[in-house]
């Protein structure tokens, strides 16, 4: 058994090409909103705003000619997008996550949100357990009779495995991939659902936002309600005026406007 803490790394964020944007915004007359911007500092805010934009062409005033008035502030724009609610143009900039060390609770708990995301899921098929990583939250680690019994628990069922795979000759080199396979799912049976895993996530604004409410709510599993914070955390620095609504209580965070 070893001790893990569940993990979140950001691999993968939006990435604009600016001379395309500008191409097309010479095209219908809105240069002029692309010099308002600081390019590459907060490329998904700049995506949003782009796509809300076009919806009303209102790059400035009197492109359409029944807009007098824009929002030149990224940030006020993107308030207001959240305020009416116009969820879709978040869509448009998603987000890839390594969430590491995460248990098989939580992944089932993660699958359950749909619209929006992608998951590629380390495949206890393939992958063969030699050992149990497993997370303890602290108030576990702090109860000393409960780690005595929990981690000889788990000693054994790592014991099982290794024996498992001497007894099915996993490492003999005439064992073909098919038969790894086979056995391995079978192995895998006797892992408890708190095996420490992984998956890569991407998600998009909306879904984010929507996610981080749910799964940080009080009512939400401890080990999934940890790893939103992170998310959220990282989300606050990568697109603030999106995720600078939340109100953060003992770890809830509420959001200032719901389900956009
Ligand atoms: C605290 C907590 C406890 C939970 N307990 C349980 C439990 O005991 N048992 C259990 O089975 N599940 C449980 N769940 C899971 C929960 O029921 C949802 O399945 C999960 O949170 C996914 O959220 P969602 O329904 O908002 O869908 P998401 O997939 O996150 O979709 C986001 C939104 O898109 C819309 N949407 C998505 N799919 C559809 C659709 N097919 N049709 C129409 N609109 C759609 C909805 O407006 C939805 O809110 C729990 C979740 C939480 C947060």
């Amino acid at each position: 058994m070893r001790s893990v803490e569940p993990e979140v790394y950001l691999v993968a964020r939006p990435q604009i090409d600016y001379d395309a944007m500008a191409a097309y915004l010479r095209e219908v007359g809105g240069e002029r909103w692309l010099e308002r911007i600081d390019r590459g500092e907060l490329e998904a805010q700049d995506l949003v705003e782009f796509a809300g934009k076009m919806c009303y062409r209102s790059w400035e005033p009197g492109l359409n000619p029944n807009v007098r008035k824009v929002r030149d502030d990224q940030a006020v724009y993107l308030q207001n997008i959240l305020k009416q609610a116009h969820g879709s143009v978040l869509e448009h900039a998603s987000f890839s996550f390594v969430l590491h060390n995460v248990s098989r609770v939580f992944t089932h708990e993660l699958a359950r949100h749909r619209p929006g995301t992608a998951i590629s899921q380390e495949s206890l098929r393939y992958v063969r357990l030699d050992e149990l990583p497993f997370w303890f939250p602290d108030w576990a680690r702090e109860d000393a009779e409960l780690m005595k019994r929990a981690t000889a628990l788990l000693n054994e069922l790592e014991q099982f495995q290794l024996w498992m795979a001497g007894h099915f000759g996993l490492d003999e080199d005439e064992t073909r991939m098919h038969e790894k396979k086979h056995k391995t799912s079978f192995m895998r049976r006797f892992a408890p659902e708190g095996v420490a895993t992984g998956l890569v996530w991407t998600a998009n604004i909306r879904t984010l936002r929507h996610t981080i409410e749910a799964r940080t709510d009080q009512g939400a599993e401890e080990e999934i309600r940890l790893v939103f914070s992170k998310i959220g955390e990282i989300m606050r620095t990568e697109a603030p005026a999106l995720f600078g609504d939340y109100t953060v209580t003992d770890g809830t965070w509420i959001p200032g406007w719901r389900k956009v």
